[in-house]
C-alpha cells in the first residue's frame, strides 16, 4: 500500500475504534474480536501472545478468587514499561530478530540470559529505543544495535533480577503468606517510593554496581526486590531514609505526611489478603517510628486487636513518660536534655510546637531506679551530712540520675553507693603528721573562696586534695582533708567560682589585666564611669565574665598602648601631653589618677594614620 511507517495506518484503525497503542494494551473488545476473525485463533491464543500471558502473576485480586487471565489497565502500566528495552547479544544472535515480551518487564530489567542490563536508549545517537521503529535490529539512525557492547551485571543485581524472573513464570514462590500478584503490586509501591528517595537509590546504586542516574527505574525495582529478599532490617533502613524526604502531597503532618501512602497500600494488600506488608510496616512503626504521635487514626492501627499494639509501642509520648515516673509536666524534656532518659524531639504544625517522644525502655530503667531509690533524708543519713549537703551534691552532678518527682528528690541507690566507694577506697586512721581538716572545717574555712562539697569530692577524687578516713564508720562525717592542699588550689577554686558566678569587685582587681593588680577603689570609678558593667547581687556588685572579657578586648594599659603604637613610654607621654593621644582615664583626664587606660579603637586609628603619613 506504500506505507511507510506504520502510523498511517494506525491513524486509520483509530477511526474504526479504540485502538491500543501498543499490542500489550489489547484488551477484549472490538479489535480482539476482529484479530480473531482475521487470523482465525481463538481470542485466549491472541491474548497469550501479549503481556496477557501473566495475568495469573499480576492481576492483583482478593485472597483465594480464581486467577484472572487478563490483565487490568494498572497492572501493565505499574510492571511493564512503555518505553522498549532490548538486549543487544540477544539481537546479535538471532537469526531473524524479535522483541522478547519479557524485556518490557520492569521488575527485570536483565537480560538473564546473557546476564546483562537491558537498554534503553540508542548508544550511538543516545536517543530514547521507539516501539514502532521498523527493523527491530536497527535504531532510527541506521545504528545496528546487535552491535552494542552488553553491561555486564553485578552478582547480586542478577541474583535479584532471577528470583523476580522466576516468581513470574512460577518457578519461586514469594512469602508464603503472599500470593505472587499481591508481591509484584507492592514492589510496585516500594520502588515508586525508592525512586524518591534520592538517598536510598544511591546507596542501593552503589551495591547493586549500576549508576542510578541512567537507571533509576531499574535500580529502583531491583532495590524493590532487595526489601522484600532481606526483610526486616532492609526495610527497617529503607523506612528511615524515607520518612525523612519531603513528600509531595502533604496529607497531614505526623504519620500520613512521613510515609506517604505506603501505609495505605499495605492496608489495602492486608483487606485483600495478602497481610506481610501491613505487619512488617505496623512492626516498624511499634518499634522504630519516634517522629510523632501514633494513634487508632493511622490506618494500620484502627482494628482493636492492631491498636492494642500500640500499648506496646517503644516510642511514648513525654506525657506518658512523666505520669510513669510521677514527674511535672515539662520535667521529661529536662531529662531527656542531661541524657536521663532516651527521646526525641521534632517540630509539628505550624506554631512551632514539639512532640516529644520519649523511649520506653529508658523509661522504665529509670523507674526501677527510682522506686528503689532513696530520698534526701535517707542520703543525709548514710553518708553523714546534712541534706543541704546532698541537695549541693546533687546540683554538682555528684549523685548521678537523681530525679526530682512530684514527691522531692529521688536518688538511685548506685549513685550513692559509688559516693560510699569513693569514701571505702581512703587511706583509713588519724593522720601523723601535717594540718588536716575534718569535712566541716574545711568548707567552713574555703567556703568563703568558693568550696562546696561537691567541688571537694571532684578534688578528692581528681587526687588533687589528699584525703583519709580518721573514722570509716562516720563515711563523710569521719573524712579529713589536707589543709595546705586546700590553701594552695584557693586561688583556682575562688576564681573558678567568679567564672561561674562572676567577678565580686574586690576579687575582679586582681584579675582584670594579669600581672597588674588594680585597687578596687579604681575598678568602682571605671564602674562608675561606664566603662565596666556590673549587676547587683544581694549587697555585693559582681561583674559577669563576658563583661570582663569585653573589657579587656575594648581597653588596654599604656605598656600595650606602647606595643600597639610601637613608641616609648616617654613618646607616649610626650604625645598625651600634646593632645595626639587621649585616654578614658589617667592623670591628665581623672582627678586623682596614678596610670592611664586607653580604648584600643583610638590607638588603632592613630597607628592607621601614622602609617599612612610614613
Ligand atoms: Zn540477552
Ligand atoms: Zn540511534
Amino acid at each position: 500500500m506504500g506505507y511507510q511507517s506504520t502510523t498511517p495506518l494506525v491513524a486509520l484503525l483509530a477511526g474504526r475504534g479504540r485502538v491500543p497503542y501498543h499490542l500489550n494494551q489489547l484488551r477484549p473488545g472490538r479489535v480482539l474480536d476482529y484479530l480473531t476473525a482475521l487470523l482465525r485463533q481463538p481470542p485466549q491464543t491472541i491474548a497469550s501472545l501479549t503481556v496477557h500471558r501473566f495475568a495469573p502473576s499480576l492481576a492483583l485480586l482478593p485472597k483465594g478468587r480464581p486467577s484472572a487471565n487478563i490483565c487490568d489497565a494498572g497492572a501493565i502500566q505499574r510492571c511493564f514499561t512503555s518505553s522498549c528495552p532490548l538486549c543487544p547479544a540477544c539481537l546479535a544472535k538471532d537469526q531473524v530478530p524479535y522483541e522478547r515480551l519479557l524485556w518490557s518487564f520492569r521488575p527485570v530489567p536483565v537480560c538473564v540470559d546473557h546476564k546483562c542490563i537491558l537498554i534503553r536508549r540508542c548508544p550511538a545517537c543516545r536517543r530514547p529505543l521507539r516501539s514502532d521503529r521498523q527493523d527491530v535490529s536497527h535504531c532510527r539512525c541506521g545504528h545496528k544495535l546487535g552491535d552494542t557492547q552488553p553491561v555486564v551485571v553485578s552478582p547480586h543485581g542478577l541474583s535479584l533480577a532471577v528470583k523476580s524472573h522466576q516468581i513470574l513464570l512460577g518457578v519461586a514462590l514469594p512469602s508464603p503468606e503472599m500470593s505472587t500478584a499481591a508481591c509484584f503490586w507492592w514492589s510496585a509501591r516500594l520502588a515508586a517510593a525508592i525512586r524518591r528517595t534520592p538517598a536510598w537509590l544511591v546507596e542501593a546504586g552503589e551495591r547493586l554496581a549500576m549508576d542510578p542516574q541512567h537507571h533509576a527505574d531499574a535500580v529502583s525495582w531491583l532495590a524493590a526486590a532487595e526489601i522484600l529478599t532481606d526483610r526486616p532490617g532492609r526495610l527497617t533502613a529503607f523506612l528511615d531514609a524515607f520518612q525523612r524526604i519531603d513528600k509531595h502531597k502533604t496529607t497531614s503532618t505526623g504519620v500520613g505526611r512521613r510515609f506517604g501512602t505506603l501505609l495505605r497500600q499495605a492496608a489495602r494488600l492486608e483487606k485483600l489478603g495478602h497481610p506481610p506488608p501491613a505487619t512488617a510496616l505496623r512492626e516498624y512503626l511499634v518499634e522504630h517510628y519516634a517522629s510523632g504521635h501514633l494513634s487508632g487514626k493511622v490506618c494500620l492501627f484502627r482494628h482493636p486487636k492492631d491498636h492494642s499494639a500500640l500499648r506496646k509501642r517503644a516510642w511514648i509520648p513525654q506525657t506518658r513518660a512523666s505520669k510513669m515516673l510521677g514527674l511535672r509536666h515539662g520535667a521529661v524534656a529536662r531529662l531527656v536534655e542531661s541524657g536521663i532518659l532516651e527521646g526525641r524531639f521534632h517540630p509539628a504544625g505550624r506554631h512551632g510546637r514539639l512532640v516529644g517522644l520519649v523511649h520506653r525502655q529508658s523509661v522504665q530503667t529509670l523507674q526501677s531506679e527510682l522506686r528503689q531509690g532513696l530520698d534526701v533524708r535517707a542520703i543525709a543519713k548514710r553518708l553523714g551530712i546534712d541534706h543541704h549537703r546532698v541537695l549541693d551534691l546533687v546540683h554538682g552532678g555528684l549523685l548521678p540520675r537523681a530525679v526530682r518527682t512530684a514527691k522531692g528528690w529521688r536518688i538511685p541507690r548506685a549513685s550513692v553507693a559509688d559516693l560510699e566507694g569513693m569514701c571505702k577506697g581512703l587511706p583509713v586512721g588519724n593522720p601523723a603528721s601535717g594540718r588536716w581538716l575534718p569535712l566541716r572545717e574545711a568548707t567552713r574555712k574555703f567556703g568563703p573562696a568558693g568550696l562546696t562539697l561537691a567541688l571537694l569530692v571532684e578534688l578528692i577524687r581528681a587526687k588533687r586534695v589528699s584525703a583519709r578516713m580518721a573514722d570509716p564508720e562516720k563515711c563523710f562525717h569521719g573524712l579529713v582533708v589536707s589543709e595546705a592542699d586546700l590553701a594552695a588550689l584557693a586561688p583556682e577554686i575562688r576564681n573558678r567560682r567568679d567564672q561561674e558566678r562572676g567577678y565580686p569587685i574586690h576579687h575582679l582587681g586582681s584579675a582584670l589585666f594579669v600581672g597588674r593588680p588594680i585597687k578596687d577603689t579604681v575598678v568602682a570609678k571605671w564602674i562608675a564611669a561606664g566603662l565596666l558593667r556590673a549587676r547587683k547581687s544581694g549587697r555585693a556588685r559582681l561583674v559577669a565574665p563576658k563583661e570582663v572579657d569585653r573589657f579587656r578586648q575594648e581597653y588596654c594599659l599604656a605598656e600595650d598602648a606602647c606595643r600597639i603604637l610601637a613608641i616609648t613610654r616617654s613618646t607616649l607621654s610626650r604625645w598625651e601631653a600634646e593632645g595626639l593621644v587621649q585616654p578614658v582615664y589617667g592623670k591628665r583626664v581623672t582627678p586623682g589618677a596614678g596610670f592611664s587606660l586607653y580604648r584600643r579603637a583610638d590607638l588603632a586609628i592613630l597607628s592607621r594614620r601614622r602609617r599612612r603619613a610614613a
